[in-house]
């Protein structure tokens, strides 16, 4: 009989006595060094039997809280890791940059493109795409926006590209996401938008950013021949002047 405990338990030993860490519910339990070593011989591998002083009711209580178990046979337990240990942290932490992100905020759109397909699976290195089997539901929430905005500003990125979708549809979340973007230090931002509906947009917020603007016609014609619900090229044509007067930072692509 084998006993060997979890690959979440990390077993510590100080000079007095020792812990066994439990990582998945942040528990720890207080053991003595004796304890400890035997715990160890018994991860190496060596049989219950075989281990001098075996203390039965820590292994019981091991079991009780799921930090531990019996094997009939000698088994590999492989630890988890959370986190990275500090010799892989000190190589990326010089090494590992990033120099744009893009954020996918939102995968409808108020337009339907003839060429953007949500069955196929290119992806699109820049601008706008709708994806089959995403949607608002299972793309990222605010609290993960936050933290790969802050996580990628340690990592040196400056430039962020926000894409969709239609990115606009989704003021609520993009206005969030520029505030903290702007209070972390980006110095560039980018949005991805077709322009067709500016109804929520606060102008004021987003003077911290650039529009690319996805001009895919320049007259009803061809908008109706390119995009199949046909909107009136008039609305894209009076956001545009808006912009313009405004003297808003854009790029048309
Ligand atoms: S504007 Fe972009 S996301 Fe919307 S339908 Fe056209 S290509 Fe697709």
């Amino acid at each position: 009989m084998f006993f060997k405990t979890g690959s979440h338990c990390y077993i510590v030993q100080a000079e007095l006595q020792a812990s066994v860490y439990d990582l998945s519910e942040n528990n720890m339990l207080t053991i003595s060094s004796a304890d400890a070593l035997m715990l160890l011989e018994l991860n190496r591998g060596v049989p219950v039997e075989q281990v001098d002083n075996i203390n039965y009711i820590l292994l019981s209580q091991l079991i009780d809280k799921g930090m531990g178990s019996y094997y009939p046979h000698n088994a590999y337990i492989e630890k988890v890791r959370f986190g990275l240990p500090p010799s892989i942290r000190d190589f990326a932490k010089n090494r590992v940059r990033i120099s744009n992100l893009y954020l996918n905020i939102n995968n409808e759109c108020n337009l339907q493109c003839s060429f953007c397909n949500t069955d196929d699976r290119v992806n699109r290195m820049t601008g706008c795409k709708r994806y089959s089997g995403l949607s608002q539901d299972n793309l990222m929430g605010e609290n993960d926006y936050h933290e790969v905005l802050q996580q990628s500003y340690k990592l040196g990125c400056r430039s962020l590209h926000i894409i969709g979708g239609e990115p606009l549809l989704q003021w609520e979340l993009l206005s969030i996401i520029l505030a903290e973007a702007r209070q972390l230090g980006y110095s560039n931002i980018f949005i991805y938008t077709n322009l067709w509906d500016v109804g929520q947009v606060h102008w004021e917020e987003l003077s911290c950013a650039s529009l690319v603007i996805n001009a895919s016609s320049h007259n009803q014609n061809l908008t109706n021949r390119m995009i199949k619900n046909s909107p009136d090229f008039s609305i894209f044509y009076e956001n545009m002047n808006k912009l313009k007067k405004q003297e808003f930072p854009s790029i048309l692509m």
